[in-house]
């Protein structure tokens, strides 16, 4: 019998990690901060998801009740590793609930934090209730509620979606680009269009980066089947006339500057490093990356590894990435983790 496996955060990485080394009879223990399992899909009721349309509930939730009713997988929920050594193959983690672990190696799959749209106070969000953001969005789909106006829950008829909040913004020490929030918010565009046929909706966008093969799927297809319009701008502000949000800016391909009146501005938030990468980085003495982010290895021979050997790390918490991504990821750090404990445990040459 083989040492634990420690997966620490019980996402989308962390849950695909968990049952691939439950599936070939590795004990884990599953370390999750939260009182639920699931991530950001499930703590931030995501609706349908991109690219599968499946509802995150199903979809994640399915990955959750699959790991809760695996007898190898221990869960621990609402604790986090407080002090964590020793060595590959022979580490101790000692719990916040006071208990500890034996663990062969460990993987890292702490996730991102939703960027808080009150800093970009120029944006209207916190300031007009009507200004909300995609995860808000998404939690209105998935309640069944429908698209409100948060004010007086009137249906929009009028609706803007701005690209890029908190992420591509030197501004606020957010540089990178989300990678996944082009693709939700065609999404999101097309679920209003669809529940609220009589609603304008409008995609204010820098670029549009639906990769790969979402170009057909979301873009186009938002445009040519739910007649999403397209505007390429810089938005300045978002202030209100006292009935209507009224967007500001300049139409960057003619231009001209823009002042345009919506009923329901959507701000499409990006992916910040975890706010506790810091704590994480220190308790488990992995290095983080420029922007905070866990610091990966090498990108391709040793996947997953951190800089330091027996701790691996997967998903969000290394930059933003998508759920399907995530779960590769998690897959392959378990790879790499059960090819260590059962090195040391001289299961395998
Ligand atoms: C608005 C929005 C919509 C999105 N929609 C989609 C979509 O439709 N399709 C798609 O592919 N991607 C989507 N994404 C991206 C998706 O959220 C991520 O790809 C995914 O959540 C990453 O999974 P993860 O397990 O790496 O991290 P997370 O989902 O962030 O999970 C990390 C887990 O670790 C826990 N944790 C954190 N710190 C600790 C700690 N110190 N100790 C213990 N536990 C800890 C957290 O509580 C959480 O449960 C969306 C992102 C946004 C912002
Ligand atoms: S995916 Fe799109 S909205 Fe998100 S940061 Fe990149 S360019 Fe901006």
């Amino acid at each position: 019998m083989t040492g634990a496996v420690l997966v620490a955060g019980a996402g989308p990485a962390g849950l695909a990690a968990a049952q691939a080394l439950a599936s070939v009879g590795q004990r884990v223990v599953l370390v999750e901060k939260e009182s639920r399992l699931g991530g950001a899909p499930i703590l931030s009721g995501y609706a349908k998801l991109v690219p599968s349309g499946e509802w995150a509930k199903d979809a994640i939730g399915g990955m959750v009740s699959g790991v809760e009713g695996e007898a190898l997988v221990t869960v621990k929920k609402g604790t986090r590793v407080e002090q964590f050594g020793g060595a590959p193959g022979a580490f101790t983690a000692r719990l916040a609930d006071g208990s500890s672990v034996e663990a062969g190696a460990a993987i890292l799959a702490t996730g991102f934090t939703h960027f808080d749209s009150v800093n970009k106070p120029e944006w209207g969000f916190g300031t007009f209730p009507d200004v909300v953001t995609t995860t808000q969005v998404e939690q209105m789909i998935s309640s069944g509620g429908g698209i409100r106006c948060p004010s007086d829950g009137r249906a929009p008829r009028r609706v803007a979606i701005l690209l890029c909040v908190g992420s591509r913004d030197r501004q606020i020490g957010r540089e990178w680009c989300s990678k996944i929030c082009c693709t939700v918010s065609c999404n999101i565009a097309m679920e209003i269009r669809e529940e609220l046929p009589e609603c304008h909706v409008y995609i204010y966008y820098m670029d549009i980066r639906t990769f790969g093969l979402y170009e057909t799927s979301y873009y186009w297809r938002s445009q040519e089947e739910f007649k999403v319009k397209y505007i390429k701008a810089r938005i300045a502000e978002v202030t209100s006339d006292g009935e209507k949000l009224i967007v500001k800016g300049e139409d960057t391909l003619v231009k001209r500057p823009i002042t345009i009146p919506f009923d329901m501005v959507i701000h499409a938030i990006g992916m910040d490093p975890n706010v506790e990468n810091a704590s994480i980085a220190r308790v488990f003495g992995v290095n983080l990356q420029e922007h905070g982010h866990i610091a990966k290895g090498s990108a391709y021979g040793a996947l997953c590894e951190t800089s330091r050997p027996g701790v691996f790390v997967a998903g969000a918490a290394t930059g933003p990435e998508t759920i399907d991504d995530s779960i590769a990821q998690g897959k392959a750090a378990a790879m790499a983790a059960l090819a260590l404990v059962q090195r040391r445990d001289g299961i395998a040459a």
